[in-house]
């Protein structure tokens, strides 16, 4: 087969995973992969648990190198900064210039950051292990924790530095949080959750203000109030990591548009897009295209692109069914675990089907025209297990 050379920048999940499906698709060419940080791929979700109460490190957190993959070329630890689809080659801030006959964009999304004045001592967000150890370092039993956003990372971390023993303020102009996938009523009632652990929430409310001389010592909120903080973890949302794909002609109004391929929209030679950083078509979704940022798209977006691209190179046939993937994510905060299938935040209406919201429970969600779209179980992942099903056979009601 070809002895084609297949550049994949973005050194996470969705880039190994693609790497794993162009061997598994008859791929012989060479691979490489590019990634800003030093280690190879490893698994997020702990960062904002496990690896901030305990001394994970990268040896226990990376993803197991299948043989397949095992004669990738890493080159790591140096950020693309320009991509130039016409010579078809990719240059690293380290000055090198890498050159492909195909080019998989998997370099995901970091945290969106405020403009707030003052000192930035003691201001952390949380993408990399990095970050997590540098948090780690100053989350101590009785430090004041501020945390900005109350998403799930947000109340991840809440749950964490209060087990840890810190005093926690969750600052966010939400009503609710997690109000966006959840809706306000199972919200409200994990707010309730945290605040009986002790969190205090700051809803409808931002941070104008970080004070102190070089150190953060206290924020003061747009209300006037002032809360004490020795650390402030801003975790308010996403930004596609795609400045480096500029003027290529590729459409970067929300990550990477791609097809149900993964292939780029508009691209006359092979790029495709995985993981959070694909704007990408789904059945499940109906007409629109989305960017999800949960932990299995990577492999489910990997998965199709490294099949299409094996194809593509190899001048056969691209897969022409439509791409399907359920979007699924667990959020583990204190010893509740919190599951969902589906998309409950495009939801119209929700309804409680067992449990009550203070206890294990399962909400349905409900789109506009009052088809089952999602639902999010506490505490009944065996339960849950027929929805998973329901929805992968097409089967809703
Ligand atoms: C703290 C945390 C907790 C999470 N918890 C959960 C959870 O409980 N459940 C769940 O479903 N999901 C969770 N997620 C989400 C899940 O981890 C992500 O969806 C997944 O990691 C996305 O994979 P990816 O390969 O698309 O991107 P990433 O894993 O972010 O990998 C992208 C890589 O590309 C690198 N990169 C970026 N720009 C460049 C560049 N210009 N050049 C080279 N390299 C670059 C990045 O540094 C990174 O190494 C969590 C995420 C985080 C951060």
């Amino acid at each position: 087969m070809s002895e084609k050379r297949v550049l994949i920048v973005g050194g996470g999940l969705g880039g190994l995973r693609t790497a794993e499906a162009l061997r598994a698709n008859g791929f012989i060419g060479e691979i490489a992969i590019v990634g800003d940080e030093e280690f190879q791929p490893y698994n997020r979700p702990p960062l904002s648990k496990a690896a901030l109460s305990s001394d994970l490190s990268h040896e226990e957190l990376k993803f197991r190198q299948r043989d397949s993959v095992a004669d990738v070329k890493w080159i790591l630890g140096s950020a693309a900064e320009k991509l130039s689809a016409d010579t078809q080659e990719v240059t690293l801030a380290d000055g090198t210039s890498h050159t492909f006959d195909a080019l998989v964009i998997a370099t995901g999304i970091r945290p969106r950051l405020l403009p707030i004045p003052g000192p930035t001592q003691g201001l952390h967000t949380l993408r990399t292990l990095n970050d997590a150890q540098s948090l780690k370092a100053e989350i101590k039993p009785g430090s004041n924790v501020v945390i900005i956003g109350s998403g799930f990372i947000g109340c991840e971390l809440a749950a964490t530095a209060t087990k840890l023993g810190a005093t926690v303020h969750v600052v966010s102009l939400d009503a609710q949080p997690m109000i966006m996938p959840m809706g306000a009523d199972l919200g409200a009632a994990m707010r309730k959750r945290h605040e009986e652990k002790g969190v205090t929430f700051h809803l409808g409310h931002t941070v104008a203000q970080f004070n102190g001389e070089t150190q953060i010592e206290s924020v003061t909120l747009d209300s006037g109030e002032t809360l004490p903080a020795d650390v402030v973890v801003e975790a308010i949302g996403s930004v596609p990591n795609t400045e480096w794909l500029r003027d290529n002609g590729l459409n970067l109004e929300n990550g990477v548009l791609v097809d149900s391929n993964m292939r780029a929209v508009g691209s006359s030679i092979p790029i495709y897009a995985v993981g959070d950083a694909s704007n990408h078509p789904n059945k499940f979704y109906g007409d629109q295209t989305r960017r999800i940022e949960h932990w299995n798209m990577p492999t489910e977006t990997g998965k199709r692109a490294g099949a299409a691209l094996a194809a593509e190179l190899t001048g056969s046939e691209l897969p022409t069914d439509d791409f399907f993937a359920l979007p699924a994510f667990w959020s583990d905060q204190y010893e509740f675990q919190l599951q969902s299938y589906g998309l409950p935040g495009s939801a119209s209406s929700s309804k409680v089907v067992s449990g009550e919201l203070d206890g294990p429970c399962i909400v349905e969600y409900f789109d506009s025209s009052n088809k089952l779209c999602g639902v999010i179980g506490i505490d009944t992942v065996k339960e849950l297990m027929p929805y998973r099903k329901k929805f992968l056979a097409g089967m809703q009601s």
